[in-house]
Protein backbone atom coordinates (compact mmCIF):
# COMPACT_ATOMS: atom_id res chain seq x y z
CA UNK A 1 0.00 0.00 0.00
CA UNK A 2 1.22 3.10 -1.26
CA UNK A 3 2.49 5.41 1.94
CA UNK A 4 1.54 9.42 2.24
CA UNK A 5 3.30 12.46 3.94
CA UNK A 6 3.18 15.73 4.45
CA UNK A 7 4.23 18.77 6.20
CA UNK A 8 2.46 20.69 9.05
CA UNK A 9 0.69 22.67 7.10
CA UNK A 10 -0.58 20.74 4.80
CA UNK A 11 0.37 22.84 1.39
CA UNK A 12 2.70 19.60 -0.04
CA UNK A 13 1.92 15.89 0.10
CA UNK A 14 3.69 13.52 -1.12
CA UNK A 15 3.38 9.25 -2.25
CA UNK A 16 5.61 6.70 -1.69
CA UNK A 17 4.78 3.44 -3.96
CA UNK A 18 8.01 1.36 -2.64
CA UNK A 19 8.98 -0.23 0.82
CA UNK A 20 10.86 2.17 2.77
CA UNK A 21 14.60 0.96 4.22
CA UNK A 22 16.99 1.23 6.81
CA UNK A 23 14.71 3.17 9.58
CA UNK A 24 17.36 4.96 11.53
CA UNK A 25 17.60 8.12 14.35
CA UNK A 26 20.46 9.98 14.67
CA UNK A 27 21.70 12.05 17.53
CA UNK A 28 24.16 14.15 15.81
CA UNK A 29 24.16 17.41 16.73
CA UNK A 30 23.48 19.15 13.15
CA UNK A 31 20.47 16.08 12.70
CA UNK A 32 18.92 18.01 15.94
CA UNK A 33 19.26 21.12 14.47
CA UNK A 34 18.26 19.86 10.72
CA UNK A 35 15.15 18.25 12.32
CA UNK A 36 14.44 20.77 15.19
CA UNK A 37 14.20 17.41 17.65
CA UNK A 38 16.44 14.88 19.57
CA UNK A 39 17.50 13.50 17.01
CA UNK A 40 16.61 12.59 12.96
CA UNK A 41 13.97 9.90 12.31
CA UNK A 42 14.14 8.99 8.70
CA UNK A 43 14.37 5.98 6.15
CA UNK A 44 15.56 5.35 2.63
CA UNK A 45 13.21 5.83 -0.32
CA UNK A 46 13.98 4.45 -4.19
CA UNK A 47 14.25 7.72 -5.72
CA UNK A 48 11.81 6.32 -9.19
CA UNK A 49 8.94 4.95 -6.38
CA UNK A 50 8.69 8.49 -4.78
CA UNK A 51 6.68 11.51 -6.17
CA UNK A 52 5.28 15.02 -5.28
CA UNK A 53 1.05 14.86 -5.18
CA UNK A 54 0.82 18.48 -4.15
CA UNK A 55 2.58 21.76 -3.48
CA UNK A 56 5.78 20.73 -4.95
CA UNK A 57 6.29 24.41 -5.93
CA UNK A 58 6.35 25.53 -2.34
CA UNK A 59 9.56 23.22 -1.42
CA UNK A 60 12.84 25.00 -0.56
CA UNK A 61 16.17 23.29 -0.55
CA UNK A 62 18.90 23.40 1.61
CA UNK A 63 22.17 21.60 0.65
CA UNK A 64 24.14 21.02 3.82
CA UNK A 65 26.77 18.95 2.58
CA UNK A 66 28.02 18.76 -1.36
CA UNK A 67 24.90 16.83 -3.22
CA UNK A 68 23.42 15.99 -0.16
CA UNK A 69 20.60 18.08 1.41
CA UNK A 70 17.18 18.44 2.88
CA UNK A 71 13.62 19.58 1.20
CA UNK A 72 11.69 21.40 3.44
CA UNK A 73 8.17 23.63 3.19
CA UNK A 74 8.79 27.02 2.57
CA UNK A 75 5.56 28.12 4.38
CA UNK A 76 5.50 25.93 7.77
CA UNK A 77 8.88 24.72 8.04
CA UNK A 78 8.36 20.31 7.83
CA UNK A 79 11.38 19.11 6.47
CA UNK A 80 10.10 16.31 4.41
CA UNK A 81 12.99 14.99 2.62
CA UNK A 82 16.63 14.10 1.94
CA UNK A 83 18.11 14.75 -1.68
CA UNK A 84 21.03 13.65 -2.92
CA UNK A 85 22.31 15.08 -6.26
CA UNK A 86 18.39 16.35 -7.00
CA UNK A 87 17.22 13.27 -6.56
CA UNK A 88 14.86 11.91 -3.05
CA UNK A 89 17.08 10.29 -1.14
CA UNK A 90 14.86 9.31 2.22
CA UNK A 91 12.11 10.57 4.26
CA UNK A 92 11.80 12.26 7.17
CA UNK A 93 9.53 9.78 9.55
CA UNK A 94 7.86 12.31 11.15
CA UNK A 95 5.81 13.75 8.50
CA UNK A 96 4.26 10.34 7.01
CA UNK A 97 0.26 9.45 7.70
CA UNK A 98 -0.71 6.26 9.15
CA UNK A 99 1.71 3.54 9.55
CA UNK A 100 4.53 2.87 7.29
CA UNK A 101 5.58 -0.50 8.02
CA UNK A 102 8.95 0.64 9.12
CA UNK A 103 10.77 0.62 12.67
CA UNK A 104 13.64 2.58 13.62
CA UNK A 105 16.08 -0.15 13.16
CA UNK A 106 18.99 1.83 14.75
CA UNK A 107 20.27 4.62 16.63
CA UNK A 108 23.53 6.27 15.46
CA UNK A 109 26.04 8.72 17.27
CA UNK A 110 24.32 8.83 20.67
CA UNK A 111 27.49 9.67 21.81
CA UNK A 112 27.27 13.30 21.01
CA UNK A 113 23.31 13.07 22.16
CA UNK A 114 21.53 16.53 23.65
CA UNK A 115 22.75 16.27 27.64
CA UNK A 116 18.57 16.69 28.00
CA UNK A 117 17.67 13.90 25.92
CA UNK A 118 17.01 10.58 27.81
CA UNK A 119 17.50 7.51 25.31
CA UNK A 120 14.88 4.99 25.61
CA UNK A 121 16.19 1.31 27.13
CA UNK A 122 16.06 -1.51 24.60
CA UNK A 123 17.52 0.47 21.49
CA UNK A 124 20.31 -0.86 19.47
CA UNK A 125 22.55 2.04 19.57
CA UNK A 126 26.33 3.59 18.33
CA UNK A 127 27.99 6.08 19.27
CA UNK A 128 29.65 7.34 15.95
CA UNK A 129 28.63 5.90 12.47
CA UNK A 130 27.20 2.17 12.77
CA UNK A 131 30.39 -0.74 12.06
CA UNK A 132 29.45 -0.81 8.37
CA UNK A 133 29.42 2.28 7.46
ZN1 LIG B 1 3.86 23.24 5.04
ZN1 LIG C 1 23.24 13.09 12.35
Amino acid sequence: MAITGECFCGSIKYQYDGKLKDGRSCHCSRCRKAFSSQASSYALVEPTEFRWLQGAELLTSFESMPDFGFQFCSRCGSTLCGIHKGQPHGITLGCVNGDPDIDIGYHLFVGSKAKWEVLPTGIISFDGAPPES
